[in-house]
């Protein structure tokens, strides 16, 4: 063996070591853990197109813009444009298009710099859409949508300071939240009582599309702290009705409004002796007069029969709603009535007439009387009996879900 041949072989052997040791040696790499997860392929969409192999183009409706313009432009040939207009013939109008909206142009070729739409895709409202495919040459694919409307639950809270709608601005909220929860309380809160450190905690749903809110849902559930005292709004359905109870299963309506409109001062509450502001004579007041703007909406204070609808020469335009044999109320100075005539049944919160100044008054304003057994009681100290309760046999179901609803609102924190 020659002294070259052996080193050779030695550098080979040596090498043939290095690599064995480089293998038993390697140093460990880090341990990728072994997850169960299965990344799935999320591929994206808009207007149900998967975006895969498309270029985008995104632009809003200028001035002096029609369908037929903006289409050519995107190299839709005209045999296709003209398959358009024919087709909008129709109860569609599918060639009207208002300046400012948004339309999308999907394409996946250029041809001397113009991109060849093959879906245009015109924005007839937030929520609404229109789609036309040009994919197939011969023909056009027009399809009207609605846009996917995503539901989404949020929580609101806040510690009154002035006023409901301003604790709502002022923590950043939509106003439009203030007037869903004013409604879901209008029986057991008296906002125009609200004092200062009185808060609430309310779950609500809200609709958006593409990311932007596009409203309110339904309240789902919420708490008031009101002059000391807890009331609880507990959604409950029951023979497929949604209503609101107490933590009891004692509904949070009343079988009357505590007042059937929103007013803004009481001007004249009941009285047995009081002077007449017109003729100035001691005569008793057995009603509330609220004060309200002229045209305000003036509800049925609870379910009846319209008995009365006439005008008086005291009373101005007026309405007698009989409730029950027991329970009549009597609206007066109506600017003009409501739809509902004589012998109309009526639902609580119904329309019935509009706040005015016609007959015996001094300014717009609504004078309420509650008759029970046919005497005049005080409107203001009425205290009308509740609404159905929760059925006995739902208890247990009610009870469940009620820990559900409260355990989620008392995750809601307060503001500082
Ligand atoms: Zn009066």
């Amino acid at each position: 063996m020659t002294k070259k041949r052996f080193l050779i072989i030695l550098i080979i052997f040596l090498l043939i070591v290095a690599v064995v040791l480089f293998f038993i040696f390697k140093p460990k790499k880090q341990e990728t853990p072994i997850t169960e997860e299965v990344q799935e392929e999320v591929i994206p969409e808009k207007f149900g197109i998967p975006l895969t192999g498309w270029e985008l183009i995104e632009d809003t409706v200028r001035q002096g813009d029609y369908i037929g313009g903006i289409l050519s432009k995107y190299g839709i040939s005209s045999q296709q444009i003209h398959k358009v207009v024919e087709m909008s013939c129709d109860t569609f109008r599918t060639t009207l298009i208002t300046v400012g909206n948004l339309y999308t142009i999907f394409y996946d070729t250029i041809i001397d710099d113009v991109p060849q739409a093959k879906i245009f895709v015109y924005e007839n409202s937030k929520m609404k859409y229109t789609l036309y495919d040009f994919r197939n040459p011969d023909t056009v694919y027009i399809k009207r949508a609605l846009k996917q409307i995503d539901t989404i639950t949020n929580t609101a809270s806040g510690i009154i300071e002035y006023s409901l709608w301003q604790t709502m601005i002022d923590n950043g909220y939509n106003w439009d939240i203030a007037l869903a929860l004013s409604q879901t309380f209008a029986w057991t809160v008296d906002f125009y009582s609200l004092q200062k450190q009185d808060w609430f905690k309310v779950i609500y749903d809200e609709y958006f599309v593409d990311n932007e809110r596009v409203g309110l849902g339904e309240i789902k559930a919420g708490v008031f702290h009101h002059g000391g005292k807890e009331l609880w709004a507990i959604p409950f359905v029951e023979d497929s009705v949604l209503c609101f109870y107490d933590t009891l299963g004692n509904s949070m309506r009343k079988t009357f409004m505590p007042a059937p409109l929103e007013y803004t001062h009481i001007g004249s509450r009941y009285s047995h002796a009081r002077m007449h502001p017109i003729h100035h004579v001691v005569t008793p007041h057995l009603a509330v007069d609220f004060s309200a703007p002229t045209g305000t909406p003036v509800y049925a204070a609870s379910d009846g029969t319209i008995v009365i609808r006439t005008y008086g020469t005291g009373a101005g335009n007026y309405v007698k709603i009989r409730h029950n044999s027991v329970y009549s109320t009597v609206y007066m100075h109506f600017s003009r009535f409501g739809e509902y005539q004589v012998g109309d049944r009526v639902n609580q919160g119904d329309i019935i007439g509009y706040v005015g100044s016609t007959g015996w008054s001094t300014g717009p304003h609504l004078h309420y009387e509650i008759h029970e057994n046919g005497k005049k009681i005080d409107p203001l100290k009425f205290e009308p009996p509740p609404a159905e309760p929760v059925d006995s046999i739902h208890m247990e179901r009610f009870n469940k879900e009620k820990r559900k609803w409260i355990d989620d609102i008392n995750k809601i924190k307060l503001p500082n």
